[in-house]
C-alpha cells in the first residue's frame, strides 16, 4: 500500500471581515490530497485535509520540502508495521526530515494539512467516519449526542453597526446555537462595550457570549478591558495579550475573575508546556484553544492534551480554534469540551454541512467516510480539481 501522488491547492477565503489585527480578505488555505493506490467503488481512495484557517496556504513549503520527502520515502516507511495502515506519526517524521527543532513558523500548518489528510485516508480505507476511526485508534468512545458548539462571528465589517451585530447573533440563536463569540479591540473601549451589550441582549445572556481580542492588547489596555468586562460574567475573554507574552497573561489571570481562553497561536506540545508553566492559567477555569490544523496535526495535538491533563486541565477545557468539519470530528472523538463554528463565514472551509445535526447548542458529525469534506458543497469544485489533476 502506498501514496502515489500528493497534490496541494491554495484556496482563497471568501468574505471581507476583520478582527482587531487581521483583514481576512487576502487569506488563503492549503487543501491537500493524498492519492493512494487503493481502490473503492472503482476509484482511488484519496485522503483530504487542510491547514485550518488563519495562517495562509503553505504551497511553497509543501512543494519544495514536505511533498518531495514523502514521495521519495519507501512505502513501508509511511505504514504502521502492526496495522499496515498509513501511520500519521511516520508521515510527520518523514515530512520533517532535516528540519531543526523550535521556531515552528509556517511549516507546522504545512505538515498539519498532510497529517490530517492521512487520518482522512485511513478512515476512508476503513469505511468509517473520522470521529469513529480516531476514537477506535485511541481506544476511546466518541462523545454521544454531539458536542457543544459556539458560533464565532461578530467580526468588524466595513459597513458595520450594532443593529447588524444584533441581527447576526439573533440569527445564530434561531439556528440552534446557544453560545457566541464576538471580536473586541478593533474600536475604542466604549464602542466595544456597546457591542458586547448588544451581543448579550441578542444572545439572551452574558454567560453565552465570549469576546476575542486576537492578542492585540498591551498589558495596560488588557487590564482596562478586563476591569470593564468583569461585571458582565462573560463566557470567556480570549487572547487578551500577545499569544507568547506569558508574563502579561499571567498578570492578567491574577486580576480577571472570569475565564481566559488562549492557545490558537501555539503550534507545538512544548509551546503548550510553556503556556501552562508560565502563563498563569488556572486549571479547571481557563480554556485551551490549540488547533491541530495549525500545529503539525492530530499527532502533536494528542501530546498537547496529555500535557494539559498532566497539569490538571480536563478535556472539557480544550475547545480547539477553527470551526470546520475536521475539528468537529476530532473534538467528538477525543471528548473535548466543544468546538468553534463559523456559520456563513470563512467559506469554503468554515461551518458544517446540512448532514451534521445542530440541536440545542450541540452538533453531531455525519457518518460520511473520513471528515466528510465531500459533503460540503462549497468544497466540491476544489475536491474535483484535486482528484482530476
Ligand atoms: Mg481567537
Amino acid at each position: 500500500m502506498r501514496i502515489t501522488a500528493i497534490r496541494e491547492v491554495a484556496v482563497p477565503l471568501q468574505g471581507y471581515m476583520a478582527n482587531a489585527v487581521v483583514d481576512f480578505s487576502h487569506h488563503t488555505v492549503s487543501m491537500v490530497a493524498l492519492i493512494s493506490d487503493q481502490f473503492r467503488h472503482g476509484k482511488p481512495v484519496i485522503g483530504l485535509g487542510f491547514n485550518s484557517i488563519g495562517r495562509f496556504a503553505q504551497s511553497g513549503i509543501m512543494r519544495d520540502r514536505m511533498i518531495p520527502r514523502l514521495l521519495a520515502s519507501k512505502p513501508a516507511q509511511l505504514l504502521d508495521p502492526n496495522t499496515h495502515t498509513f501511520a500519521p506519526s511516520a508521515v510527520v517524521q518523514v515530512a520533517m526530515q532535516n528540519e531543526k527543532p523550535g521556531g515552528h513558523g509556517d511549516r507546522c500548518s504545512a505538515v498539519a494539512a498532510i497529517e490530517l489528510a492521512t487520518w482522512d485516508l485511513n478512515a476512508k480505507l476503513m469505511e468509517q467516519p473520522a470521529y469513529a476511526h480516531i476514537a477506535d485508534v485511541l481506544g476511546r468512545t466518541p462523545t454521544p449526542g454531539g458536542i457543544p458548539v459556539y458560533a464565532a462571528g461578530g467580526y468588524y465589517y466595513a459597513e458595520d453597526s450594532n443593529a447588524r451585530l444584533h441581527d447576526e447573533i439573533s440569527r445564530y440563536r434561531e439556528d440552534g446555537y446557544h453560545a457566541f463569540k464576538i471580536k473586541v479591540g478593533g474600536q475604542s473601549l466604549a464602542e466595544d462595550l456597546s457591542r458586547v451589550e448588544t451581543a448579550i441582549e441578542a444572545a439572551h445572556g452574558a454567560s453565552r457570549v465570549a469576546v476575542d481580542a486576537n492578542g492585540c492588547f498591551s498589558i495596560t489596555r488588557a487590564q482596562q478591558y478586563s476591569q470593564a468586562l468583569s461585571s458582565y460574567q462573560l463566557k470567556w475573554f480570549e487572547e487578551p495579550c500577545d499569544p507568547l507574552d506569558y508574563r502579561s497573561l499571567s498578570q492578567l489571570a491574577q486580576d480577571y475573575t472570569g475565564s481566559i481562553a488562549t492557545g490558537e497561536n501555539l503550534f507545538s506540545a512544548i509551546d503548550t508546556q510553556n503556556l501552562i508553566r508560565y502563563g498563569g492559567l488556572r486549571a479547571a477555569h481557563d480554556v485551551l484553544q490549540m488547533d491541530p490544523g495549525l500545529s503539525y496535526g492530530l499527532t502533536e495535538y494528542l501530546k498537547m492534551i496529555e500535557i494539559a491533563e498532566a497539569a490538571g486541565f480536563t478535556r472539557r477545557q480544550c475547545i480547539p480554534h477553527g470551526g470546520h468539519l475536521i475539528n468537529l470530528h476530532i473534538a467528538t472523538a477525543l471528548n473535548l469540551g466543544g468546538c468553534e463554528a463559523y456559520p456563513g463565514v470563512f467559506q469554503p472551509f468554515g461551518g458544517y454541512t446540512p448532514a451534521c445535526i445542530l440541536s440545542e447548542g450541540r452538533i453531531v458529525p455525519s457518518d460520511a467516510p473520513g471528515f466528510g469534506l465531500e459533503q460540503k458543497s462549497e468544497l466540491a469544485p476544489i475536491i474535483r480539481q484535486l482528484g482530476d489533476n
